[in-house]
């Protein structure tokens, strides 16, 4: 038996779309060409995103689509006593500490350093609660990142660096309103699920790196990582629900997964969705990229 185990992870922000059904079919695929496993996790820390009843249709579409996980379905919902203790033990560790900074914080400390702020991106943490509050109440609490670059390969993509400390600086682990962050919820979920393969799309590919540094910190393997091209809106930029994009509609399950499959340069096929994905599996270009 495989021990492979993936998943896809949608947050419940919507039903699903032509970009998402990618991620979804793909991550699918990649399990069954390896005899694994296949997970869903619904992600829904981020409640003020959630869109309430968005998990059991998105549960409904990949049925429609023949897209049916091995194990029930996780909520990270119901899983915040996981990200509790990890975070516990990187603060006992002297990983993660607490910060007083609002964004206006943060921007005016860059300013002072001479780091203008990139547009469209959000600005690195500048380092200031590192060495303690200050008097200052604690807001959130991030992940002390070591300096250096971090290296990693994507299936598809190849070999990838970012430098964490200089991009990004130190990432936010529970947010200022209380919510767990997506970035320590997807690692500790990933770990604790024994997950040996993240098939997911491009648009998070960049979030790798710091969950790579999250792993090493807390001490959990890193999986494979496979990105998938994305679904472009008429705008060029990702098709997202803000740009556009329509919940797929799966009463035509065989059209909906051969646009999705078309993007992961898989050939259309006719007949019964169980033949189709099938044959998806014997056709998976990525089977061979698996480390
Ligand atoms: N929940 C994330 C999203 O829907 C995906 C997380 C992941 O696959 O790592 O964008």
């Amino acid at each position: 038996m495989s021990l492979y185990r993936g998943r896809f992870a949608p947050s419940p922000t919507g039903p699903l779309h032509a970009g998402s059904m990618v991620a979804a079919l793909a991550s699918w695929i990649d399990a069954r060409a390896h005899g694994g496993t296949w997970l869903v996790r619904i992600e829904d820390v981020d409640t003020p995103r959630c869109v309430a009843g968005a998990d059991h249709v998105i549960l409904q579409q990949l049925a429609a689509c023949g897209l049916l996980p091995d194990e029930p379905p996780q909520w990270q919902s119901q899983r915040e006593a996981l990200y509790r203790d990890a975070l516990d033990r990187l603060v006992a560790a002297q990983r993660a500490y607490p910060c007083a900074c609002s964004r206006k914080d943060i921007e005016e400390a860059l300013a002072a350093q001479g780091r203008p702020r990139v547009r469209g991106r959000e600005a690195p943490y500048p380092g200031t609660c590192r060495d303690g509050l200050h008097g200052r109440e604690p807001r959130a609490w991030r992940l002390r990142v070591p300096p250096g670059t971090v290296a990693w390969t994507d299936r598809r993509l190849g070999t990838q660096a970012q430098d964490v400390e200089r991009e990004v600086g130190d990432f936010v682990l529970r947010r200022a309103d209380g919510l767990w962050a997506y970035q320590l919820a997807v690692v500790v979920d990933d770990a604790d699920q024994r997950i040996t393969h993240v098939v997911r799309g491009e648009d998070l590919a960049d979030n790798t790196p710091r969950q790579v540094l999250l792993q090493r910190a807390l001490g959990v393997p890193t999986p494979s990582y496979l990105h998938t091209p994305l679904v472009l809106a008429a705008d060029g930029e990702k098709l997202s629900k803000q740009n556009g994009a329509v919940a797929i509609d799966t009463a035509e399950p065989l059209q909906v997964l051969n646009a999705a499959a078309a993007v992961l340069g898989l050939p259309v096929q006719r007949g019964t969705v169980t033949d189709a994905l099938a044959a998806w599996v014997r056709a998976w270009p990525f089977l061979q990229s698996a480390p």
